[in-house]
């Protein structure tokens, strides 16, 4: 774009020690409206001088609020949410005007972000640990939860609000000082949030965004004041997350991409499982770690399940989020809209049967808009492109298995273990799937099985890197260090030095 020719369009720049830092960015980023294809706004794209400034504010304010006392953070958290709660449409705003999803979704999306607050207030209780009374002679024994320090997060564009908030919430709570890199397609929420955090009491230099790319990522990675880095996005990014920021001795949760399964036993509910499938595949056009992308069709189930799917998927109320009656809105970005259709042209030409097609989806009124319709795949193979990738579209695959068997060995084969649904009346089955499917959440008769605040979320296989999930007490034992303490006082310490390994006497 040229800048000369648009001084009118806002620029989106950074938060460092408290307020708005400017870059000095010769770099910045388109930032779309994908209702209308309009340019909305410029991001500026960090340096990695503006991500030494972020961390240097941020490691400032460590010690300080590392001594806080557990309670007085938490307090902040309370009025955070608090100011939430009143911003609730203004974030949900922000988020359908970038990102593309309805608005009633975008609300939903806060309101589980608000959950992981609601928990990072209760967090004092479980920095709490054990204590052992007299180990050995006049010797007490104890744990302590420490911050790590400054910690980072890298974040998608799928959820600009709530998958922040799986992380500094938590962070924060447990005495750390954050810096945050979201996604420079939708970077707007994270300026509110900073400014939601200000008002709330949060001291300068505890939060900070650095906006950008993969630029201000490698130095976020290199940095040697960053202690730990918590990761949402892609799989071939989050391997490269994890494997570079492990390379520099960091913590680091990297969460990746998914192929979500749904599967329907013959015996399933078909009217619950149908609409479980459509809500599933075709909100947020798609674009969640937890849609579902792939119907599992067992039996003779899919002669009735793919008619009725198809039927549903030509009726999708497809419009501008800010509509009222809109159920799916547009992709991100053309880029995106570009992809997700080439994989259609893909499916096809690999001998998929394409029984809805969304390719040249048009709404009135936003010719330029980046939608794509909903698009039904049956006849799909485990081999085929359009199975084996994320998609990240509103395109849903039905492959047909003869068994249940089959279908556990079809999924547990998958290179992805993120979300995966099971719909059956069958106790046993249910319970059988639960137990043998290798994938990290679980829904049975449940289309998107997303943990709540104090469960924590978390993929397998390649939808994970690392050894903690998100939030919740995982993201405790992510964001803090554990310490054993063994304390006496001197009117208990028998004399002379002692050469033999201590036991208890
Ligand atoms: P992405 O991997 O393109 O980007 C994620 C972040 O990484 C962004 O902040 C981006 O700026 C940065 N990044 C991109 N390329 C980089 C590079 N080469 N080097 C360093 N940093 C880079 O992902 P996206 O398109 O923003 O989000 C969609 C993806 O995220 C999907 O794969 C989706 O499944 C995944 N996702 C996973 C979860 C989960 O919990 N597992 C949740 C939400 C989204």
């Amino acid at each position: 774009m040229n800048i000369a020719e648009n001084r009118q369009i806002a620029e989106i720049h950074h938060y460092i020690g408290g307020g708005i830092r400017r870059a000095g960015a010769d770099r910045f980023n388109d930032v779309f409206n994908p209702a209308t294809g309009e340019v909305a706004a410029r991001v500026a794209l960090g340096s990695a001088a503006d991500v030494d400034a972020a961390v240097a504010a941020a490691k400032a304010a460590a010690p300080a609020w590392a001594e806080t006392p557990p309670l007085r953070r938490a307090r902040i958290l309370f009025k955070f949410k608090e100011l939430l709660d009143r911003h609730h449409d203004d974030l949900a705003a922000l988020i359908t005007r970038e990102h593309g999803k309805v608005f009633s979704d975008a609300k939903g999306e806060v309101t589980r972000g608000i959950e992981v607050v609601e928990f990072a207030c209760g967090i004092p209780n479980l920095l709490k640990t054990d204590f052992t009374d007299n180990i050995g002679g006049g010797i007490d024994n104890w744990n302590l939860r420490q911050p790590l320090g400054v910690v980072a997060g890298i974040t998608p564009f799928n959820f600009p609000v709530m998958v922040p908030m799986w992380m500094f919430p938590v962070a924060l709570a447990c005495g750390n000082t954050f810096v945050l890199k979201p996604s420079e397609r939708d970077p707007s929420p994270s300026l509110l949030m900073a400014d939601l955090l200000k008002q709330a009491g949060l001291p300068d230099g505890v939060f900070n965004v650095v906006q950008g790319d993969k630029q201000a990522v490698d130095a976020l990675l290199a940095h040697p004041d960053v202690q730990a880095l918590s990761f949402v996005g892609s799989t071939p990014i989050a391997e490269y997350i994890y494997t570079e920021g492990t390379k520099h001795g960091k913590r680091v949760q990297a969460l990746g991409g998914a192929k979500n399964h749904l599967v329907v036993m013959p015996d399933a509910d078909l009217d619950q499982a149908v609409d479980a499938l459509i809500g599933a595949a075709y909100g947020s056009a798609g674009e969640r770690c937890m849609a579902i992308s792939v119907a599992v069709a067992v039996g003779d189930v899919a002669d009735k399940l793919v008619p009725r799917l198809a039927e549903r998927a030509k009726a999708l109320k497809i419009r501008n989020g800010m509509e009222a009656d809109a159920e799916m809105g547009p992709l991100v970005t053309g880029a995106h809209k570009a992809k997700v259709e080439g994989y259609i042209a893909k499916g096809v030409e690999e001998g998929a049967t394409l029984v809805t097609d969304g390719r040249g989806h048009q709404v009135d009124g936003h010719a330029n808009g980046f939608f794509v319709g909903g698009t039904l795949f049956d006849h799909v193979k485990p081999d085929m492109t359009i199975y084996k990738e994320e998609i990240f579209g509103p395109v849903l695959s039905v492959v047909r298995v003869h068994d249940f068997a089959q279908a556990v060995s079809l999924i547990n084969a998958h290179e992805f273990g993120n979300g995966v649904s099971c719909y059956t009346s069958d106790g046993g089955i249910a319970r059988a799937f639960a137990r043998q499917i290798q994938v990290g959440m679980v829904g049975i008769n449940v289309p998107i099985p997303v943990p709540m605040a104090w469960h924590s979320f978390g993929g397998w296989k390649r939808s994970l890197f690392g050894d903690h999930h998100a939030y919740g007490e995982e993201g405790v034992r992510f964001y803090t260090r554990y310490k054993s303490v063994m304390q006496r006082w001197p009117d208990s310490i028998a004399k002379g030095a002692e050469f033999t390994m201590p036991v208890a006497k």
